[in-house]
């Protein structure tokens, strides 16, 4: 965990999930002051203990407010920690999708949903501090900029992933359209010498976000052409329409998602989760019902839904976290079916038998995880404290 003081009351954090130097990080900030702590996103659940010791210790006062950029995991997942001491305040479609907008499932049981919501623009004092929290939907249709205007820092959350292109969620309400409009009114807003932190990677001045915005604008408007002519995102993957963007191709972004969520932006054609349609099932008639439904769809319908490893992945998480253990153990080996080159399908199964107290199953399927990526750090992580 990195903390760097901004000023007197502003201080970033940024988190990763593993201690490696390549590790996906996230940024967030603290407020600290006499009022208390005001939080601007709450890392993972998994770093949410370690990140109020850290922004405790910065000063006297608890976590009051919370402001969630969206409600992604690595953003979002800490909230939870922090209680019903702490104030959530978040767009209110992002309190819609944690209420149970795509998963029938709802809410998860002791999940804390924000109880201020906004659709337009709110200013708050805390700590002496003029915050402005700004709608700038994009990455999602959830997402909000927070900005103090006397330090003169900004943070952007999802809408900037610093030197790759930007990260859109077309089925979450993510939109190109809407993301360069956004972009273009935080420019014109912005004093020259603001500092923009990131949702993922470094800081950027606006001289920064201005070339990142040149590059969004133009790399759309290739994609919006090529589509005009009646090319496909994969003929256009092939033809490596971009080439001349390749530079802000990453692991996290590559030229192929950008393509692939740009085209689904523009024609509206989103494919929506496997995981959707099978948790309704779920609900409503049982997980037999489910994994029937699931071999149904995939052999008549493969390019309906989105099959992808992290689709069960995902909905085995959250059959999990509602204490649906027999369902998510299901679900988890479901995947394993699906992917059997995945170290991940099985390092979940790990997990869920962790979770449930089964220590020889957990260690077991964490050890298959490692027999396929010897490096999986949660693998690693995992055993090592199971064998302690
Ligand atoms: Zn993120």
């Amino acid at each position: 965990m990195q903390i760097e003081q901004v000023s007197d009351t502003l201080h970033k954090f940024t988190l990763a999930l593993a201690d490696q130097p390549d590790a996906f990080t996230v940024n967030l900030a603290a407020c600290v002051g006499p009022d208390g702590i005001l939080l601007v996103d709450a890392g993972w659940a998994q770093t949410a203990e370690r990140l109020n010791e850290q922004v405790r210790a910065l000063g006297d006062g608890y976590v009051k407010l919370i402001l969630v950029t969206h409600p992604h995991l690595d953003h979002y997942g800490g909230c939870a920690f922090f209680g019903p001491e702490a104030t959530l305040i978040a767009h209110q479609n992002a309190r819609d999708e944690l209420s149970g907008r795509y998963f029938a499932l709802g809410p998860l049981p002791g999940q804390e949903l924000p109880i201020i919501t906004l659709e337009d623009e709110l200013s708050l004092r805390f700590n002496g501090e003029d915050i402005r929290i700004i709608p700038a939907p994009g990455h999602t249709d959830s997402d909000m900029v927070v900005y103090l205007v006397d330090v003169g820092v900004a943070c952007l959350g999802d809408l900037l992933f610093s030197d790759t292109f930007p990260g859109l969620y077309p089925a979450r309400g993510g939109d190109v359209e809407r993301y360069i409009e956004s972009i273009g009114k935080l420019i014109a807003r912005f004093p020259a010498d603001v500092k923009l932190i990131a949702g993922h990677g470094r800081d950027y001045t606006l001289d920064e976000l201005r070339a990142h915005y040149r590059m969004t604008v133009d790399s759309a408007d290739r994609i919006r052409q090529a589509l005009a002519e009646g090319k496909s995102a994969q003929d256009m993957v092939e033809e490596d329409l971009l080439k001349d963007w390749a530079e802000w191709s990453s692991p996290a972004i590559t030229t192929e998602a950008w393509i692939t969520s740009v085209c689904e932006s523009l024609t509206g054609q989103t494919t929506r989760s496997i995981a959707e349609p099978l948790t309704t099932t779920i609900v409503e008639k049982g997980m037999a019902a489910a994994l029937e439904q699931y071999q149904e769809l995939k052999t008549n319908q493969p390019n309906a839904y989105d099959f992808g490893e992290n689709q069960l992945n995902m909905l085995g998480y959250h059959l999990l976290w509602r204490g649906m253990h027999e369902a998510a153990i299901d679900v988890f080996e479901l995947n394993i079916q699906a992917y059997p080159e995945s170290a991940n399908p099985y390092d979940s199964l790990g997990e869920a038998y962790a979770v449930m107290g089964n220590k020889a199953l957990a260690i077991e399927n964490y050890e298959k995880a490692l027999a396929v990526d010897p490096n999986l750090p949660s693998a690693i992580g995992a055993l090592r404290t199971l064998k302690a």
